[in-house]
């Protein structure tokens, strides 16, 4: 197939080298009524991708091509070569990892974010980026129920908004850091159920390994507010700068919930930050009788929900909010010639964290905030615990499952009474039949199968046939 593709006609106008713009209007065209194709019935693929490593690198050749191509080669690569190497996280059979899913209304804006292909690293690099970017950030805290004088921006992931909390941290700590390095006596806890992210970032911001704490969880997988306590005072004793604490709001594990207030009353006694991953979790505190997973949120210094994880906004989008932007502020803010501008009294995100090069994310969050409203999202997370609940059900009811962990959330942890090896083969019988992908973590040191149920297209019908899959003799 690309072996065997006609010579190249692109840009056959030097004066205007961009794609002519009827081709434009007209592959546009095309392409959205692939995506309306796609979104309409994703169950055409299979939900896993096919295919060794190393196949579509074969299939490709091994380097670019000299001449441009045209645009039916590269649609014909997609569809046949690139396709089937995806796996698919819009497929409503996808329950693995968070399931996470774009609706249509973010995927429009995304085709205007990259039409107008702004950089949000200043006010005035792009005022209505940055100036949308601080109106969702606040319509978010808002709906959560959570202190309107935070800071909120909107960073990549959850992963380096955890960097910026662990820096912020170090600012904090350490002020005199920044120019003479770290002293090497800061100490970060985290829980044995913290996602991996908090702790590569304190790995990252040069805090050490050996420095970072991991307190043990309760039964609940709950971080044990006593054993910080007691882990606080051990290394206060040593000598050592305990500085910074995260505590998580829907841990990935098993969507438990860190006591926070508790969490927070210690931080505060001891002067750690305390930031708050409510990567998933976050989210569902729009929802009135989830709020409670919120309770104690309003005494951290950051804290993060990600949009993409339920909000069904795309890749990426991650809000991060601070009470003490002056903090992140200091710990980040390096002025350039090239970067200076004559504007007052507006925020330039690019001092808030390590990029520079902002894209236009809030666009995406403010469709959907917009499209669907608050009811309309609450609706959507409705759907989702509600099939979560009722598969806890199932896998409580049947004498050949246990769950692992409560079904709180939009996530269902169970494995087999025959212990891990039948656990495993269960896993890898369902995601080899090609119609569902689940996933795994282990809780208590044994193999659990988790399925994540939020993806906005999954009908009953697929939670219903998942289980029929589980529960087949
Ligand atoms: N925090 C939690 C609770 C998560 O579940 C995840 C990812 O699933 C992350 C952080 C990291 O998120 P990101 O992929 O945005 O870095």
């Amino acid at each position: 197939m690309i072996d065997d593709a006609p010579e190249s006609t692109a840009m056959a106008d030097p004066a205007n080298p961009d794609m002519p713009i009827e081709e434009f209007r007209r592959y546009g065209k095309t392409l959205i009524d692939w995506i309306a194709d796609y979104l309409d019935n994703p169950r055409r693929y299979p939900v896993l991708a096919s295919g060794q490593p190393g196949d579509l690198r074969r299939r490709l050749p091994p380097s670019a091509p000299i001449e441009g191509e045209p645009m039916e080669r590269i649609l014909q690569d997609f569809n046949q070569a690139i396709i089937p190497m995806v796996t698919h996280w819009n497929h409503p059979r996808f329950f693995a990892y968070f399931s996470i899913s774009s609706s249509a209304p973010a995927i429009l804006a995304e085709l205007l974010t990259a039409a107008l292909d702004v950089n949000a690293m200043l006010w005035k690099s792009c005022p209505a980026a940055t100036e949308l970017e601080q109106t969702t950030a606040a319509w978010m805290l808002d709906w959560l129920g959570l202190p309107s004088a935070w800071f909120g921006m909107i960073v990549d992931s959850a992963s380096n908004s955890a960097l910026q909390a662990v820096v912020a941290a170090r600012q904090r700590a350490e002020p005199e850091s920044r120019a003479a390095g770290l002293s090497g006596r800061l100490v970060a806890y985290v829980s044995e159920h913290t996602h991996s992210s908090v702790e590569k970032a304190a790995i990252t911001a040069g805090i050490g390994r050996s420095n970072i704490r991991h307190i043990a969880v309760d039964a609940g997988f709950r971080m044990s507010a006593g054993a910080l306590r007691e882990a606080i005072r051990l290394d206060l004793s040593r000598n050592l700068k305990p500085f910074f604490a995260a505590a998580t709001v829907g841990t990935t594990s098993s969507t438990a919930i860190d006591p926070v207030p508790g969490i927070a009353a210690i931080c505060r006694e001891n002067g750690l930050w305390l930031h708050v991953d409510g990567a998933y979790g976050g989210a569902l505190g729009m929802l009135p009788e989830c709020r409670h997973f919120l309770d104690g949120v309003d005494e951290a210094d950051s804290f993060v929900v990600n949009p993409p994880k339920l909000m069904t906004v795309p890749l990426d989008c991650c809000l991060f909010y601070t009470r003490s932007p002056e903090v992140v502020r200091a710990a980040f803010a390096l002025e350039a010639e090239y970067l200076k501008t004559d504007v007052r009294g507006a925020v330039d995100y690019m001092d808030y964290g390590v990029a520079l090069g902002r894209r236009f994310r809030a666009l995406k969050l403010w469709f959907v905030m917009r499209y669907f409203g608050r009811e309309g999202l609450a609706a959507i997370f409705r759907r989702g615990l509600k099939m979560a609940a009722w598969l806890g059900e199932q896998v409580s009811g049947s004498d050949r499952f246990e769950l692992a962990a409560p079904v709180n959330m939009g996530l269902v942890c169970f494995r087999s009474r025959q212990g891990d090896d039948a656990t495993r083969e269960l896993m890898n019988r369902i995601n080899d039949g090609g119609a569902f992908f689940v996933s795994h973590t282990a809780l208590n040191g044994r193999f659990t199968i988790r399925v994540a149920i939020g993806n906005i297209r999954t009908q009953w019908q697929d939670v219903e046939e998942l289980w029929a899959a589980i529960s087949k003799p």
